[in-house]
């Protein structure tokens, strides 16, 4: 493709389901896209209660559980979960929770080839991406491939209700981070576009509300509405250099995931604002305000996330190896990534004050 406008994506084969109590019909929407009698459910230990809605819904079609998903999907643990759902000899795997648990799923399934199903509790986006990914000490492998994506995506924001604080912002901005890259993504199409600036504006209208109110229905089905909307225009796209930092800031210095892409996002935007013009107005126009990169750190600090990149765990003698190891390898991003470049960028959001 030569023209600017020209543009290229592919759909993939799944179900999607969105209502308000969804999960109380989770066997009806696997059935409508799959025939898989025998389930094995995936969770983080703190969704017990989400856990507990589906297998009442799904019977005696579970014939086993693995409860002990953790955050990058450790290789070990994969085995572990493989051994568990192995022996239960199921034709399809549900993982329910964030990132963590479905991240899970995927590794398993990639191995295996069982369908999988997805019931978010957060905004990651996971459950929309044939994105894997799996550490092994402090690297971390990641890949696309058309096995791992979700079959069927159940979202319902009642499990979603009460979701703290310290959860919902930070996971909202990751869904965010998702959008602004697709914004400016060499990938980019007007259909991403369209999905992005939705996703953008539900969520900049949410989060606040939700910080404030857990327990607000209809905020919270805006706000995963929102997510799922950035959900697909990451699928659609490549990230840039906002992904690529975080990605290795998690791997490389085990930052925690959604606060690092929170903590990082306005100054990438900040940096990539010059050489990424009208992709920048547009999120600014979606935030409702006029400085794209101010904005989201101000969002940042209406919903409580005032940490530094310092404070969640950067070490300053860290710097070197952050900035070699984002730099090692060249990536599309709008503005040419150098090692000043990022090392602005990561001092910037260890300082912790609004981007210039
Ligand atoms: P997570 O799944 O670890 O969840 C974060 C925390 O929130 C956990 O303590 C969890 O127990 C808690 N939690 C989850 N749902 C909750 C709810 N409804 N109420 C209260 N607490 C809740 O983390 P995450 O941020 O959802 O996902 C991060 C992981 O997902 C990372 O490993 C990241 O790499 C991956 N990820 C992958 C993709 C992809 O496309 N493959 C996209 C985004 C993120």
């Amino acid at each position: 493709m030569t023209h600017p406008g020209d543009f290229s994506y592919a759909l993939r084969d799944v179900h999607v389901v969105f209502g308000m109590g969804a999960i109380g019909h989770l066997a009806r929407s696997i059935d409508a896209a799959l025939a898989a009698s025998r389930l094995f459910l995936v969770s983080t230990p703190g969704r017990a209660a989400v856990v507990d809605s589906a297998r009442t819904a799904l019977g005696d079609r579970v014939v086993g559980e693995f409860d002990r998903a953790r955050l990058h999907v450790p290789s070990a643990l994969v085995s572990e979960a493989l051994d568990c759902a192995r022996a239960a000899e199921p034709d399809a795997v549900v993982a329910i929770g964030g990132g963590s648990a479905i991240g899970l799923g995927k590794a398993m399934v990639k191995e295996e080839g069982w369908p999988l199903v997805a019931v978010p509790t957060t905004y990651a986006g996971s459950e929309m991406t044939n994105i894997w990914g799996i550490s092994d000490g402090n690297r971390k492998v990641t890949g696309r491939s058309p096995v791992v994506a979700p079959r069927v995506v159940v979202y319902d924001p009642m499990v979603t209700i009460g979701m703290p604080a310290h959860v919902t912002g930070p996971s909202g901005m990751n869904a965010m981070a998702h959008a602004v890259e697709a914004l400016y993504s060499e990938t980019g199409s007007p259909v991403a576009s369209l999905l992005a600036v939705d996703g953008l504006r539900r969520l900049a209208g949410s989060l606040p509300t939700l910080v404030d109110e857990p327990e607000d229905r209809a905020a919270r089905a805006d706000a995963l509405l929102g997510a799922h909307l950035c959900a697909r225009a990451l699928d659609m796209t490549s990230m840039g250099l906002h992904h690529k930092l975080c990605h290795v800031l998690g791997g490389l210095c085990n930052l925690p995931h959604a606060l690092t892409h929170a903590v990082v996002l306005p100054h990438v935007v900040a940096f990539n604002s010059p050489a990424a013009p009208e992709a920048v107005r547009i999120v600014a126009e979606a935030l409702g305000a006029a400085n794209a990169a101010q904005e989201l750190w101000r969002l940042n600090s209406r919903i409580g996330i005032t940490e530094t990149l310092a404070d969640i765990g950067l070490d300053a003698d860290d710097l070197d190896r952050v900035v070699g190891a984002v730099t090692a390898a060249s990536y599309p991003n709008p503005r040419e990534v150098t090692r000043e470049g990022v090392r602005e960028i990561l001092c910037s959001a260890m300082d912790g004050g609004p981007p210039t």
